[in-house]
């Protein structure tokens, strides 16, 4: 073994045009950095995570106590939502891409028997516990919802919101209800819609577990928080049979962020030690959204996507997905089978988009905090030459003229 003390290391500034993460607001940026140095108990670090607790409901939209966020990644807050799961217990578990595939793997850990654990550690066949896989490119309706529930009636049922694997939207209206007809727990990943779309998780009585992240809707990279939020329901299950694990348990997290016995207290308690630079900086993009508003962004998103889903395809690429933050697309017939080479050309010359990471392979471009037309213009002019030096005729002009329409249609009527 050699010892070696390696050069300062330099991360390049790149395009994040990717599923996540976005591009963190420089705001954030500055409010992490900006953070003077003091430990976990310190008057204003405690008052900033009270008031991220406070802002986290207004954004969650929820009048839930259990609303806080987890240190970490979207995982961690995932983890924690899953930690009231127990051996044994009936699952019911939609997957239609990377990440409901990911959790219900969680699912199978969590659920399964002790022998069932050893008989397959790391992929265990849990008998409690039913995948049903959609295919992917497919949403999941509440209809499929319904009959699932209504065969098994599980105690959880899982289902992502906006899966970023396949750019599906799965509908938790259906899942909400189908959940309060059949007296399940529903349990959503949330992770790609929490910031980006305008939705109020009161209104869907029948989910009482969501988890989010940090890095995409809320633009806040610098290892921070994924913002999770519990009904009493949830709560009363994990008084009732506990959970295996003292970190991840959120009544032992919540007590943190000043939330005690099912109700706030005026500030927190130890839970483990959180960073001020990184409660400083979650501070910041909670802020920032509320200043922006969730209605505002989400149709910033929507009129930003409608604009490079356009360019795109007068690209001759097909577009399959239907969220509002990401493009999943397959490349013209020319182009089939390349869609690695491409991506990498791309990802080297530092404009970071992203394959598919399960069958089928296509392409993800994604506009998280990208909402400006010149950075719309620049992803779409950016994807055109790297079709190009493949070797593909694309028409600079339709995609000025397409993206001229949507950025100034007063001067393009005139
Ligand atoms: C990104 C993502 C995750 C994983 O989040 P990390 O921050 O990478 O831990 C989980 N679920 C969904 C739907 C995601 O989009």
């Amino acid at each position: 073994m050699t010892n070696r003390i390696y050069p300062r290391l330099a991360i390049p500034e790149t395009l994040a045009a990717g599923p996540g993460p976005g591009n963190t607001d420089e705001r954030v940026l500055q409010a992490f950095a900006g953070a003077g140095v003091a430990d976990h108990m310190q008057a204003d670090v405690l008052r900033g995570m009270i008031e991220c607790k406070h802002m986290l409901r207004q954004i969650w939209g929820t009048q839930n106590t259990y609303t806080f966020a987890v240190a970490g990644t979207g995982f961690s807050g995932l983890d924690v939502m899953f930690s009231a799961v127990m051996p044994g217990d009936k699952v019911v578990a939609f997957s239609n891409g990377t990440f409901s595939g990911i959790d219900a793997l969680t699912l199978r850990i969590k659920a399964a028997t002790q022998a069932e654990l050893a008989e397959a550690p790391l992929n265990p066949d849990a008998a409690s516990v039913t995948v049903i896989d959609v295919p992917h490119g497919e949403s999941v309706t509440g209809n499929m919802v319904e009959a699932v529930l209504a065969e098994h009636s599980p105690k959880w049922a899982f289902m992502a919101h906006w899966e970023t694997g396949s750019g599906r939207i799965n509908d938790i209206r259906g899942f909400s209800d189908a959940c309060e007809r059949h007296g399940v727990l529903g349990l959503v990943d949330a992770v790609s819609s929490l910031g980006v779309e305008n939705f109020s998780i009161d209104d869907y009585p029948g989910i009482v577990g969501w988890a989010s992240c940090p890095q995409k809707g809320l633009c806040c990279l610098p290892l921070t928080y994924a913002p999770v939020s519990f009904r009493d329901a949830y709560i009363d299950s994990l008084n009732a049979t506990g959970a295996y694990t003292y970190v991840h348990n959120p009544i032992f997290e919540a007590r943190h962020w000043g939330i005690v016995d099912g109700a706030d207290v005026e500030k927190g308690t130890y839970h483990r030690t959180h960073s001020g630079y990184a409660v400083a900086a979650f501070h910041e993009s909670l802020r920032l959204t509320l200043q922006e508003g969730l209605s505002g962004r989400a149709s910033s998103y929507s009129s930003h996507e409608a604009a490079l889903r356009e360019a795109v395809t007068a690209m001759g690429c097909e577009v399959t997905s239907n969220m509002t933050s990401l493009l999943v697309l397959n490349l013209p017939e020319s182009l089939a089978g390349r869609e690695m080479e491409l991506v990498q050309n791309c990802r080297a010359a530092g404009f970071g988009i992203w394959p598919t990471l399960s069958e089928p392979i296509q392409i993800r471009i994604g506009i998280l905090n990208q909402l400006r037309a010149s950075a719309i213009q620049d992803i779409a002019n950016r994807f055109a030459d790297a079709m190009r030096a493949l070797g593909t005729d694309i028409d600079q002009t339709a995609i000025d003229t397409i993206l001229a329409r949507h950025y100034a249609p007063a001067a393009a009527a005139q």
